[in-house]
């Protein structure tokens, strides 16, 4: 799954591999964009600037328009040497410039919007907890002044009020702040709140991706073999890795995303 960290390092290569340089070809594979005529809209038009908030990307053309993507669980952006042969499977759309190819797998959102026209919900993405100039401590205080009845594990994957984690962070940071995921956001202190930001923003910043698998732990030196490199996710039923109770899980908020915890380290 597409988790902050993956977007902004995608934002750099994607931008250096095709900013500048006008597009050659626009390869449409997927039908159901076909409708947006995207390869007669953008074949000679060239990228100024990209930008990757939480799992959106924005593409900024001279022409004025704009491709947005939103990657949703399992897509993903990739970029290619020009000579190399991308690969097809899951392919939706490629852009090629002389030089490279970026290439858009499983979509599932993707919009080419007109000059001037809105963008859809970008405007009302909150803080990126990886921006340059973020203070995640800061971000993490936009917690305490949502819904107060909403419940922690819910509202940190709110776009509109953070930005960045996912349903593996999500565990993974509420275990490392010991903040009970189904608490309301009302009954956070500012202390836990700001330690939220933190501690999300650290684990997306050094988060590792191993063939697909985000590794958020690393077993101490001469320990066994760790069943994963998670703290709780994916570990329903194994003993903590602090206290040895079993991890839970459950589907939690509207989209029914599975949370993990501890019920004895997070109070
Ligand atoms: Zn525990």
């Amino acid at each position: 799954m597409p988790e902050g960290q993956v977007s902004h390092r995608n934002a750099l290569l994607l931008t250096r591999a095709i900013a500048g340089r006008p597009l050659v070809r626009v390869h449409v594979a997927e039908p159901r964009l076909a409708p947006q005529r995207i390869d007669e809209r953008l074949t000679g038009d060239v990228l100024q600037d990209m930008q990757a908030r939480g799992k959106h990307h924005l593409f900024r053309f001279r022409s004025g328009r704009v491709l947005h993507s939103h990657l949703r669980m399992n897509g993903t952006w990739r970029a290619y040497d020009a000579r190399a042969d991308i690969p097809s499977r899951g392919l939706w759309l490629a852009l090629a410039t002389d030089d490279a190819v970026v290439a858009q797998y499983r979509g599932p959102d993707i919009r080419l919007v007109e000059p001037g026209e809105p963008i859809p919900r970008i405007d009302a993405l909150g803080p990126d907890l990886l921006a340059d100039d973020a203070v995640p401590a800061d971000i993490g205080l936009r917690l305490v002044g949502i819904e107060p009845s909403r419940e922690v594990g819910e509202a940190i994957m709110d776009q509109r009020v953070m930005s960045g984690i996912g349903n593996v962070y999500k565990s993974e940071t509420l275990f490392l702040a010991g903040v009970d995921p189904w608490r309301a956001v009302g009954t956070l202190t500012p202390e836990e709140a700001g330690a939220i930001g933190e501690i999300g923003a650290e684990l997306l910043a050094t988060g590792v991706r191993d063939r697909g698998r985000i590794r958020t732990y690393r077993p101490p030196l001469g320990a066994a073999r760790a069943d994963t490199r998670t703290w709780v996710y994916g570990r329903r039923g194994r003993p903590c890795r602090r206290c040895g109770a079993p991890v839970r899980s459950r589907g939690q908020g509207d989209a029914n995303r599975t949370t993990y915890w501890c019920p004895d380290c997070q109070r």
